[in-house]
């Protein structure tokens, strides 16, 4: 199928290669996509230019992004049937960024709760580019004419702003960008940290116990389940507010074998702790292997990931240079 055609709705996610993926990662975003991209015309972002916000080590950096499009892969998407691409080999990106930062404003950049989270984690480094991450995030959705953003319930903050920006643009200058809508999964959209539950699981996070990768090994992946937090009481129960850990455990559990929350306190009812958190371990180690497996072959196998990055290249640039373009006449540049 031809990734340009115009008659299927377009489906635009981005990850930033900015530490290795976890299983938030996997069961908010990863996992849906191979499901869409038989019935969608998907495009997915390497982001790499997000990921400058925060310190990256050069040869690290690097070697993610070779991680995550290996990643993607893993996890079922057909290059063929997807734009696969890494956004800082589309110059548009930056450039229509540009162009929407005149358009955004400051307070609507303050309000934004992962501007406050990331600068009070990188307090030494609290860079304008962390500020206006919405803004380049809001060009990479709105380049390629996007009617769907597939996001875990963190981002939702950010698609608004999205939506905002090219309302704003479309009432000044007549209907150039397409309003996106955000697809969000309920069950498996927010997955907490296992040491924190109070906070998501995020990659960069600097303490490991917090998150578990969709590579780890099964036995630090067991390991790490064993010693998440939980709460003094005794009971698989589901109550956000009062036993977070417990939550989040039912919440993995859940999403990884398709229960939901109530199936999931009868399977355990009577379970001690140790025994509920083997079992999610084990859940999510299963549910892993596959993926881990297929990833091992393809980070043996560069210049086929450059293949895949190149051809993504291409048919990104395509549909990114269109939007610009009009963009830029309709702002009155001289083309
Ligand atoms: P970072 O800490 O660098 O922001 P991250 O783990 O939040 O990393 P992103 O690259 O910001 O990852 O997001 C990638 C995708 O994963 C997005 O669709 C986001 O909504 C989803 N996602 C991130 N964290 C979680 C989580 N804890 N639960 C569910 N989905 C998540
Ligand atoms: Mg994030």
């Amino acid at each position: 199928m031809n990734p340009g055609d115009n008659s299927r709705k377009r489906i635009y996610s981005a990850i930033q290669p900015s530490g290795q993926l976890t299983l938030g990662n996997y069961l908010g975003a990863l996992r849906n996509f191979p499901k869409l991209q038989d019935d969608y015309d998907c495009v997915y972002c390497i982001a790499n230019m997000h990921s400058l916000t925060v310190r990256q080590d050069p040869a690290e950096l690097r070697e993610r992004i070779y991680s995550l499009l290996a990643l993607y892969l893993a996890c079922g998407l057909d290059p063929d049937k997807n734009t696969l691409y890494l956004q800082s080999h589309v110059h548009e990106h930056a450039e229509l960024a540009w162009i929407l930062n005149c358009y955004t404003y400051i307070g609507e950049l303050s309000r934004m709760t992962q501007f406050k989270d990331k600068s009070s984690k990188h307090a030494d480094n609290i860079n304008a580019g962390l500020f206006t991450y919405p803004v380049l995030m809001a060009a990479d959705i709105l380049l390629y004419r996007s009617d769907f953003v597939p996001i875990g319930q963190d981002q939702k903050q950010h698609l608004e702003i999205a939506r905002d920006i090219a309302d704003r643009f479309n009432r000044l200058y007549g209907e150039t960008f397409v309003i996106p809508n955000p697809l969000i999964k309920r069950q498996g959209a927010k997955i907490m940290s296992l040491q924190e539950p109070d906070r998501k699981m995020s990659k960069s996070d600097p303490n490991a116990s917090n998150f578990v990768l969709i590579t780890e090994s099964p036995d630090s992946i067991m390991k790490k389940f064993k010693k998440a937090v939980t709460d003094s009481e005794a009971e698989v129960r589901y109550d956000e507010e009062n036993k977070p850990g417990v939550s989040n455990l039912i919440n993995i559990y859940g999403a990884v074998t398709e229960k939901s929350a109530i199936e999931v306190e009868k399977e355990f009812s009577g379970a001690r702790y140790g025994e509920f958190k083997t079992a999610v371990g084990q859940a999510v180690v299963d549910a892993l292997a596959p993926i881990r497996e297929k990833y091992g072959e393809l980070m043996n196998d560069r210049a086929y990931l450059d293949k895949v990055m190149s051809e993504g290249r291409e048919k990104a640039s395509a549909i990114a240079a269109a939007t610009l373009r009009d963009v830029y006449g309709r702002v009155g540049f001289v083309l």
